[in-house]
């Protein structure tokens, strides 16, 4: 799948989009209002270094939306992709390890909108940082003049919220988080007033949800529901990480909480001890016990269905699977899978 030379590598969650006002979901947007849409793209740069970009989009149609990501791909430095190359939506796997915590994230305020200052970041910051029960946490690094990496060849080292000015085709980008294999996550948030109010947005628009929505994504999480997959539970739609932006939001749910524990648990079980597996009805993102999934299941009566990515596919287990079909033999240690619960259930799980 890989061309060499190419810079784009790969698309995107075309089951993700949805029309405004599809499905029902509580608080999303009728038919006269934008509604937001997220986007995936997996690139790759000329030196190798790869990034998967989370665009999230307010756009009235799906068309729309992908003409506003081809709009402000147009604007970065990043080519188009070549027809017929594209890619399942996958997860970009990594967690921040122990001796990267704090995650120090500067702003480059150059750009912002007058009514959004540091404090926007700063209390995005502070809200990730203080989930109980989790030791994941950011520390503000102050005022840099970096941009965010995709806006330059590549990552810099440096973990950045910055601004630009990114055409909108009757759709709008209004944030993306670059999460670049070299261990760096960006933020990139667009500065467009025009387009903004051309879509009706510059009053209905929180950016300090778009700010605590993307920073999420830089401390690891994906959306509360992975939406070729759904239908989503009413705390999966309540959490600021669901995928559709659906008005002000800013404060973290249950399940942004739940996600940032699974991945970041206040004690780090130390290798070879039981660790407690809670599930909750609905998809479940967290770090399972490296045990077969059988085994998971026997203990945990509520666990219907496993999925994990291996980098190239995903791997899948569910009882009433041919055995040819169940593909994931045993959970992959220290990465995150998704686990469908038909219930609540919960069991201390030693590794076998
Ligand atoms: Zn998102």
């Amino acid at each position: 799948m890989t061309r060499p030379g190419r810079i784009l590598l790969a698309a995107l969650a075309l089951a993700a989009l949805l029309p405004a006002g599809g499905r029902g979901q509580p608080g999303s947007a009728g038919a006269e209002t934008p509604a937001a849409i997220p986007w995936t793209l997996l690139i790759e740069r000329p030196g190798g270094a790869r990034a998967r970009l989370d665009f999230l989009v307010a756009a009235l149609t799906p068309a729309d939306a992908e003409r506003a990501v081809a709009a402000a791909l147009r604007a970065l430095p990043v080519v188009p992709a070549a027809p017929g190359v594209s890619a399942a939506w996958r997860p970009w796997g990594w967690a921040w390890s122990d001796a990267e915590l704090p995650v120090p994230v500067a702003y480059n305020p150059a750009g912002a909108p007058s009514v959004v200052g540091p404090q926007a970041v700063i209390a995005g910051l502070r809200a990730w940082s203080s989930v109980e029960g989790s030791r994941f946490a950011f520390r503000y690094a102050g005022i840099t003049d970096r941009t965010a990496s995709i806006l330059d060849a590549g990552p810099d080292g440096e973990n950045v919220i910055s601004w630009a000015h990114l055409p909108c085709d009757r759709g709008c980008v209004l944030g993306l988080t670059s999460k670049e294999e070299a261990r760096e996550v960006d933020i990139l948030l667009n500065s467009n007033p025009n387009a903004l109010a051309e879509l009706g947005l510059d009053t209905v628009l929180d950016w300090r949800t778009v700010i605590l929505h993307e920073l999420g994504h830089m401390a690891g999480l994906d959306h509360s529901c992975p939406a070729p997959w759904g239908p989503c539970t009413p705390d999966e739609v309540a959490a600021v990480m669901y995928f559709q932006y659906t008005g002000t939001n800013r404060v973290l749910a249950p399940d942004d909480r739940a996600g940032l524990r699974a991945l970041y648990p206040a004690e780090p079980p130390p290798s070879g001890s039981a660790r407690r597996v809670a599930l909750e009805p609905g998809w479940n993102l967290l770090v399972a016990p490296p045990v077969p999934p059988a085994d998971l299941a026997a203990r945990l009566p509520c666990l219907v269905a496993a999925y994990a990515f291996d980098g190239a596919a995903w791997l899948r287990w569910a009882p009433e699977l041919p055995a040819q079909l169940r593909t994931l033999a045993v959970f992959p240690s220290e990465v995150p899978v998704w686990l469908l619960a038909s219930g609540a259930c919960a069991a201390d799980i030693a590794p076998s």
